[in-house]
């Protein structure tokens, strides 16, 4: 059976979604810990992250970085801090966290409370921030 997230490449699912190549997209995390928690997924179905081929992992990385940049510009936070998790959904992925102030916890726990319409304009913010190096 898909993934959600396959799901959710596949449009099936509504997401906030921010980028999208031929092998990844990326999406707000719908149980944000921070605002703009983004994540980056390989379209490619695989489970644990460290099971992509190299070329692969490289790519995802990369993508990332992309990612990342956006949310760095748009967002301004110090800097995004990164996780690679997986324990809730079997299918590779990395959290992007914007740090905004030093003593921010990247702690799954501490979820904030971001309403559809801002969770709606982060996305737009960091999606008009892509390629814009
Ligand atoms: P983990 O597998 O432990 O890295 O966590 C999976 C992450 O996916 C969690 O932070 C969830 O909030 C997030 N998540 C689960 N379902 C969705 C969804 N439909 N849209 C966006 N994020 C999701």
């Amino acid at each position: 059976m898909a993934t959600i997230f396959t799901k959710i490449i596949l449009g099936e699912i509504p997401s906030y979604k921010i980028a999208e190549d031929e092998r990844h997209f990326a999406f707000l995390d719908i149980n944000p810990i921070a605002e703009g928690h983004t994540l980056v997924v390989p379209k490619k179905e695989i489970d644990y992250f460290f099971d992509l081929p190299d070329s692969h992992l490289q790519s995802t990385i990369s993508f990332a970085k992309k990612v990342a940049r956006a949310i760095d510009r748009s967002l301004k936070p110090l800097r995004t801090g990164v996780i690679v998790q997986g324990l809730e959904v079997p299918h590779a992925h990395v959290h992007l966290i914007p740090l905004y102030t030093h003593n921010q916890s990247m702690s799954f726990s501490n979820k904030v409370d971001v309403s559809e319409d801002r969770m709606k304009e982060l996305a737009k913010k960091i999606a008009e921030s892509l390629n814009t190096d």
